[in-house]
């Protein structure tokens, strides 16, 4: 149908139309006669798609020669687990900086293995970032985790933690592409793909050579990062037509002009729905501390209360915004703002948001 349809969904979120395009063109025959999804995950073709994905991660992101990068299973939770099982021979304790509701379920997966130390005291709501001086780091930590964009209460670091020499490990699923960062600051990144990296399935890992070698024992073969290296992400069966789908997505990253182009495009995504808020004299409110709103997932909420966000979101739906729904924990309105949502989109949601306003003085 020819219906305007705009997606703000979280997580499966909007895919580019054009990869979308692309993967339909290709669905029956990707050039050798089979889809690619029928294709053997030992076969040449898929070794070449593989590795397109693995090194088109590497250009894009700048990931230096001494990491690695591996496509693997189990989502982000998957990753809460494994990050613990490949680091624990550093230590008996990690240490958790808490700010949403993923790195309090990442702390929570990795109390099975490690003892968990909260950096600062857990708040009561997660709407600002404790300043660092605050902090209480320890030194013997096998690692410190946390979160840069907590998709659920809109909180995303504008810096990165300062850990004095222990490794950093950090869930970038929600903002990873949005922006160029240092990945040498890094031990470990994870991020799901059900975002800015395409259709759910993988979960894409960097990690620095010299953390590799020792899983725990007891870590499963398929989140096992050294032999996930060792056999370049082929260790068992792939989800073969996902990572077909998140290689080309990123290049269609690529083509938008890579991270810069995305960064840009989040900051003025970004801004134009924030300025709104704080220009309705209150009808919208963002319970974010300015300091560390999410450029990326923006939670907001009408300040007439719960049956204003009801209707917001009645009428959001019958104009063709989708998966506006704030997340269940938190309720109200939730709009993210991933790299395939363009700004004139951002720009139609802003105007019904200001004749929403109008109509309801
Ligand atoms: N981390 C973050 C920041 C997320 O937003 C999510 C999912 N929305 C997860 C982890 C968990 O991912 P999954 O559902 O793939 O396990």
């Amino acid at each position: 149908s020819s219906k305007q349809v705009i997606n703000f969904g979280a997580g499966p979120a909007k895919v580019p139309r054009q990869v979308l395009e692309q993967v339909k063109e290709e669905l029956l025959d990707c050039g050798c006669g089979i889809s690619v999804m029928e294709l053997s995950h030992r076969s040449s073709e898929y070794a070449a798609i593989n590795n397109r994905a693995i090194a088109l991660y590497r250009e894009l992101i700048g990931i230096p020669e001494n990491y690695k990068i591996l496509l693997m299973q189990g989502g982000g939770t998957g990753a809460f687990a494994s990050v613990a099982l490949n680091l624990m021979h550093r230590g008996e304790k990690a240490d958790y900086i808490l700010t949403g509701v993923w790195s309090t379920k990442a702390a929570n997966e990795a109390s099975k293995y490690l003892k968990v130390n909260h950096v600062f005291p857990k708040p009561e709501k997660f709407n600002a970032i404790p300043d660092q001086s605050t902090w209480n780091l320890d030194p013997e930590a096998a690692y410190v985790y946390y979160c840069d964009n907590e998709t659920v209460n809109g909180v995303e670091f504008s810096f990165i933690p300062e850990t004095k020499g222990v490794p950093l490990v950090c869930d970038m699923s929600s903002n990873i592409m949005t922006r160029k960062f240092d990945v040498s600051k890094f031990g470990v990144v994870i991020a799901c793909a059900q975002k800015n990296l395409g259709p759910s399935g993988i979960t894409a890992i960097i990690i620095r050579e010299d953390l590799l070698g020792k899983p725990s024992p007891l870590c499963p073969q398929v989140f096992d990062y050294t032999l996930f290296t060792k056999e370049n992400s082929l260790l068992n069966t792939p989800p073969t037509f996902i990572v077909y789908i998140f290689s080309l997505v990123l290049e269609w990253v690529k083509n938008q002009g890579g991270l810069v182009a995305m960064e840009a495009n989040s900051k003025a995504k970004s801004e134009l729905l924030y300025s709104v808020i704080s220009d309705s004299q209150g009808f919208y409110s963002c319970p974010v501390a300015k300091d560390c709103r999410s450029r990326i997932t923006v939670p907001f909420c009408l300040n007439a209360g719960p049956e204003a966000d009801k209707q917001f979101l009645k009428e959001a739906q019958e104009l063709g915004f989708l998966q506006l729904k704030g997340h269940r924990l938190v309720g109200g309105i939730r709009a993210a703002m991933y790299n395939a949502l363009t700004l004139d989109e951002v720009k139609i949601l802003v105007d019904f948001m200001k004749t929403f306003q109008e109509r309801n003085p």
